[in-house]
């Protein structure tokens, strides 16, 4: 069960503490509390956990500090879209808005390489409007012996450039909870010029503890990409760890799942579970369609089959589209070969603004333009 109270309800109030004495005394129920700080108002809401069916939602939702009491399915519950849901869905991080009803682009490097390469990148995307990018400095990879990422020694020039070129947000993977502090001690230490979205990798998917770390912290939001070979469900409950240990900013990912059937694609593109998760859960839905094709073939129309799948996506309603681009693909140290070239920025920017003026349009066609 979960109690929403009265917006900006303080915690020294007298409502608040006669609410919270009497949840406190029901026999059996854990009592989590969440904090959701929106652009106008604090809302927190209470979880009970345990057995809450004996409870008499009436004389819950008759406490003074209770606004409205919504019964939650087992899935999902801090993340999970419920029965007479109307919890507000996205946040906002840095300035810029991540949510189910609106669309930005993360175009950028697969993996830090080296600074001209990165400025010449950031430039571009400064050029054409852009503010949020993708940039790898710790990279999981598959063989040993492949580059690793430049790790924290290539942060403070990746975050000074990033300032320089008014980039609000980079959705930065980290495979380690020690990589959290060395993010945020650069940042700190170079004044904020930019933010970073945390990304956990496909790899780690199920990493609970990094989940749990990632979940502990509060001045990063998350992206969570979609596990390569496990059920939705049980990606969504590795997104659902992330809330329940306080972060419920995060964004869901999906790029494929590894099947043969897939082939000759890298991964089986699955942007089918778009709308999927949107009816399930509150979550921002993004789209990999970099790491779902893999490669830069194209059908007779000229038309890669990667920016093909970034329609199918964004037609579908996907919130953000994380892609690869590189400045010189043959310099790239990561994930060369299925990098969009500079100079295809300006057009793959309008081919997602064409696919999502076409979602707007179905929505209205359906009857839906509220949505
Ligand atoms: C990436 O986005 O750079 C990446 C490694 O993706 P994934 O975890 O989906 O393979
Ligand atoms: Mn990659």
């Amino acid at each position: 069960m979960l109690l929403i109270l009265h917006p900006d309800t303080d915690e020294s109030s007298e409502e608040y503490r006669k609410t919270s004495e009497f949840l406190r005394a029901l026999p059996n129920i854990e009592i989590r509390t969440h904090v959701v700080q929106g652009q106008q108002q604090r809302l927190t809401e209470i979880y009970l956990l345990g057995d809450t069916h004996a409870l008499d939602r009436d004389e819950i939702a008759a406490l003074p500090a209770v606004e409205r009491v919504v019964r939650i399915s087992e899935e999902y519950r801090i993340l999970g879209r419920h029965k007479d849901e109307r919890r507000l869905a996205g946040f906002e991080y840095n300035g810029v808005t991540f949510s189910q009803h609106n669309l930005n682009v993360m175009a950028g490097l697969c993996a830090v390489d080296n600074p001209a390469n990165v400025e010449t990148m950031l430039r571009a995307l400064r050029d054409a409007g852009q503010v949020c990018t993708r940039m790898g400095a710790y990279k999981p990879r598959t063989n040993p012996y492949s580059f690793q990422g430049h790790g924290a020694a290539c942060l403070p020039w990746v975050f000074e450039l990033a300032g320089k070129y008014g980039i609000r947000v980079i959705a930065m993977e980290v495979t380690h909870e020690s990589q959290i502090e060395e993010i945020d001690t650069a940042l700190e230490k170079l004044g904020r010029p930019t933010g970073v979205m945390l990304q956990i990798g496909t790899r780690n998917t199920q990493n609970f503890e990094l989940l749990k770390a990632i979940g502990r912290q509060s001045t990063y939001p998350a992206l969570l990409k979609r596990g390569f070979g496990i059920s939705l469900n049980e990606s969504l409950n590795a997104a659902e760890y992330l809330a329940t240990e306080g972060n419920t900013r995060v964004v869901f990912c999906l790029r494929g799942m590894k099947t043969d059937a897939g082939a000759p694609h890298r991964n089986m593109v699955d942007f089918a579970h778009v709308p999927v998760l949107k009816r399930l859960t509150r979550m921002p839905v993004c789209i990999d369609p970099s790491h779902s094709v893999g490669s830069r073939e194209a059908a007779p129309d000229r038309i890669l089959d990667l920016v093909h799948a970034t329609a199918q996506g964004v037609v579908a309603g996907a919130n953000l589209v994380l892609v690869d681009f590189h400045p010189q693909p043959r310099q790239a140290l990561v994930d060369g070969p299925q990098a969009l070239l500079l100079d295809e920025l300006p057009r793959f920017l309008d081919d997602v603004a064409l696919c999502r003026e076409t979602y707007l349009q179905r929505q209205r066609l359906w009857g839906n333009a509220a949505c």
